[in-house]
């Protein structure tokens, strides 16, 4: 087959979630797709830790909103953190931004093996052919442009594989990125090492909060502990580079010593034995994982996920960055497929906004790693981060670590804005209405970003009132750039007109 005649559409290498869902958003538009995955899943992997934005947001893209609630994943209000200079711990709800209100303002905890089958069904459900045991070898190019990839399937052959396109998810340590062009660009400041295991018996938070994740700073760096169900914990040791010796040698012994060394996580694991032996017996070591590709796109060419970009496990990103980047990226392939727009401009697009909120998480994580500072000025960072425009520093903190800072209606769940933001008067109103104590330590917090985010509600609701449709999205985020369709699936050059054609 030549590239007039292509065996598909789209290959997309990697069935984790970036993959799944960009190769679900492309083949929901009658695309034909196909993706190729190493493994035969349920795998291991790490990254348990979700946004609203991803759960909510890309869920309801997917259709797999009412399946992720069946699935009955440990509910996560939000963090609680032990870091800083304050030496208590202190909460965050992401109901604390008016992006995430009502019942968008939760995610989940998810045991990946579990999440990212659901992911991969639902691919296939709506149309995307699936090899699982396919390790794709490399791609094919010519002249500048990638055709297809040469994929090594379960029966032991190797073939060539034609496509218009091909997508790149196949994760941190797969060398298929490689083929873009440009280098891997490691970062300076994030060079930790994580060390991780898991543990049953351990103690939970007081409710409300008993599904957030806990974060806990101390000497050698921090500590993730996160409730995957009531037994079974995720617990792991970001160490930082100076303290690297901690970890060397007998992986069972640095990560005894390095809880010993923590008091908030050796408390809550004091009635607690390591899981041993399954998919969870083993304890894993990552490191190198904090980079970003100098390109994200060569013709014919996109990376999603980690394959293009990673920070730091702080704030749980990386699965938001994987399936925000697979939106962006099935909006560009569903744009240039219908012939609508050249591929230079939605793939400009595309890297554009990916790298935009690549750099609002990395630029806040940077003041956040500063442990001489107060959460106040955490929030403060964040607002600064977002351009100071309109909400209360906790808001712009909650809006960023929530996955909703780009400000992309496709990523805060169903309904209009204008809806949302009713719910969100409705459920600030509710909580300043019970009494003291009973949202836990959070309510203060809360508290003080009411006024001004009831206020910028309200200033919204009726400028959409005005406007007439949704004013968020008729607006490029650079000069000359392009919009999202009313349905989110596609790029348009022009705004939508106010009746949403
Ligand atoms: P992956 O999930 O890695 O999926 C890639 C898939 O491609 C795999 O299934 C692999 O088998 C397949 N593959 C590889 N090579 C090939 C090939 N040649 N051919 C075909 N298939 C191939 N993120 C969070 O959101 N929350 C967290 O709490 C969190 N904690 C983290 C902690 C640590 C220590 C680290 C390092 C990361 C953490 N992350 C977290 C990040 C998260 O793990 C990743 O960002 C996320 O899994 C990326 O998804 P992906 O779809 O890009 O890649």
């Amino acid at each position: 087959r030549d590239q007039d005649h292509p065996d598909y559409d789209v290959v997309v290498v990697g069935g984790g979630p970036g993959g799944s869902t960009v190769a679900a958003l492309v083949a929901m538009q009658g695309h034909r797709v196909l993706l190729v995955e190493k493994e035969r899943f349920p795998r291991y992997q790490i990254g348990e830790s979700l946004l609203p934005a991803t759960v909510h947001g890309i869920g309801r893209l997917l259709g797999i909103t009412d399946e992720l609630t069946r699935a009955g994943f440990v509910v996560k209000r939000g963090g609680t953190f032990r870091w800083g200079n304050n030496p208590d711990p202190w909460t965050f709800s992401f109901a604390a931004s008016a992006r995430f209100a009502g019942d968008t303002s939760t995610a989940y905890q998810v045991e990946r093996m579990r999440f990212d089958q659901i992911l991969l069904d639902n691919a296939r459900r709506v149309g995307v052919e699936v090899w699982e045991e396919s390790p794709v070898i490399d791609v094919i190019d010519e002249g500048d442009r990638v055709v297809g990839v040469s994929v090594t399937t379960d029966d032991g052959t190797t073939r060539d594989v034609r496509a218009r396109y091909v997508v790149d998810a196949s994760g941190n340590k797969s060398r298929i990125h490689s083929r873009v062009g440009g280098r891997r660009r490691y970062s300076e400041f994030f060079r930790n090492l994580a060390l991780f295991g898991y543990f049953e018996g351990g103690r939970r938070l007081p409710p409300p909060n008993q599904g957030n994740i806990l974060a806990a700073a101390f000497d050698a760096g921090w500590f993730w502990y996160i409730p995957l169900s009531d037994e079974l914990t995720s617990v792991g040791a970001v160490v930082r580079p100076d303290a690297l010796d901690r970890v060397r040698g007998d992986r069972e012994a640095a990560l005894a010593g390095l809880i010993q060394d923590c008091p908030l996580i050796a408390e809550n694991l004091a009635d607690a034995r390591r899981v041993t032996s399954g998919p969870y017996g083993e304890i894993r070591v990552r490191k190198d994982y904090s980079y970003i590709q100098e390109r994200f796109w060569r013709p014919g060419f996109v990376l999603v996920g980690d394959a293009a970009c990673f920070i730091d496990p702080v704030f749980s990103s990386g699965v938001h960055l994987a399936t925000y980047g697979a939106l962006l990226a099935a909006r560009s392939l569903n744009t240039m497929l219908a012939g609508r727009l050249d591929e230079d401009v939605c793939l400009a697009e595309f890297e554009a906004r990916y790298r935009m909120e690549y750099t609002r998480f990395h630029d806040f994580l940077v003041g956040f790693y500063d442990m001489h500072q107060d959460e106040a000025s955490y929030f403060w960072k964040a607002r600064k981060v977002l351009g100071g425009a309109g909400a209360s520093d906790l808001e712009s903190f909650v809006e960023l670590v929530g996955g909703g800072a780009s400000g992309e209606d496709a990523l805060v769940g169903a309904g209009s804005y204008a809806d949302r933001n009713q719910a969100a008067f409705q459920e600030l109103a509710d909580i300043v209405g019970r009494p003291v104590g009973q949202e836990g330590e959070d309510r203060d917090l809360l508290g003080a970003a009411l006024v001004k985010a009831v206020s910028r509600s309200g200033l919204h609701i009726q400028f959409q009132a005005a406007a007439g449709g949704n004013a968020d999205e008729r607006t490029p985020v650079r000069a000359g750039g392009l919009v999202p369709s009313a349905d989110g699936l596609h790029w348009s050059s022009r705004q939508p007109s106010t009746d949403g054609s």
